[in-house]
């Protein structure tokens, strides 16, 4: 895949997609390392940063291990980077979800660098979108926009996150309405295909 600027962007599903950017960042760590590396060894990617969305498991499960193997700086938003760090307890939006977030725990990994909305880093905007997690965070390159779960894909589509495991269905929607006029064309979500940023137009709240 190749966003507007001509960086390759290589998707590796797991738990959740990562995305391997050919400028040496890795977008989420829910492909497990093995897979991640060989694509890197693959494409001669050196990965130098993971960035990571939020807080939930399946996109946190592999950062510690792929941080000991490529030395890799974590990049985390603010507000998760306790949870992701295995020092603070994720907020859960139900007693179902709390008891398998409780099971289902990502070994806690450094967080070398937090990010605030606004902040440009190596290259990428973070963009908060709280709602579907407190710190829930989006980053803009150029004309790509990789979504976490903020935004995800179903039928080909932009579509919000399950309800279910969203602290707050509402807010993560009206979280939208902050990527209209980014001159986004690609959305890469943490969860389905990448696709055209044009369909968010019928999920955003004006
Ligand atoms: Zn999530």
């Amino acid at each position: 895949m190749k966003a507007g600027i001509g960086v390759r962007i290589h998707l590796i599903r797991g738990m959740s997609n990562s995305y391997l950017v050919d400028d040496g960042t890795l977008i989420d760590a829910g492909a497990k390392p093995a897979a991640v590396l060989a694509k890197a060894r693959e494409a001669g990617i050196n990965i130098k940063a993971i960035i990571i969305t939020h807080y939930h498991v399946d996109h946190v499960r592999y950062a510690r291990d792929l941080k000991r193997e490529t030395g890799a700086e974590v990049i985390a938003p603010a507000l998760d980077a306790d949870v992701i760090r295995g020092k603070a307890r994720p907020r859960a939006p139900n007693p179902l979800v709390a008891a398998f977030m409780a099971l289902a725990k990502a070994p806690g990994v450094d967080v070398d660098r937090e990010v605030m909305d606004g902040e440009e880093i190596m290259g990428y905007r973070a963009i908060h979108m709280p709602g579907h997690t407190p710190g829930s965070t989006a980053y803009l390159k150029e004309d790509a926009l990789f979504s976490g779960d903020a935004v995800v894909e179903r039928g080909g589509g932009a579509a919000l996150p399950p309800k279910m495991f969203s602290l707050d269905i509402n807010e993560a929607r009206r979280s939208l309405a902050k990527l209209a006029g980014l001159g986004i064309s690609t959305i890469y979500p943490g969860h389905g295909d990448p696709f055209p940023a044009a369909s968010l137009s019928k999920l955003i709240v004006k």
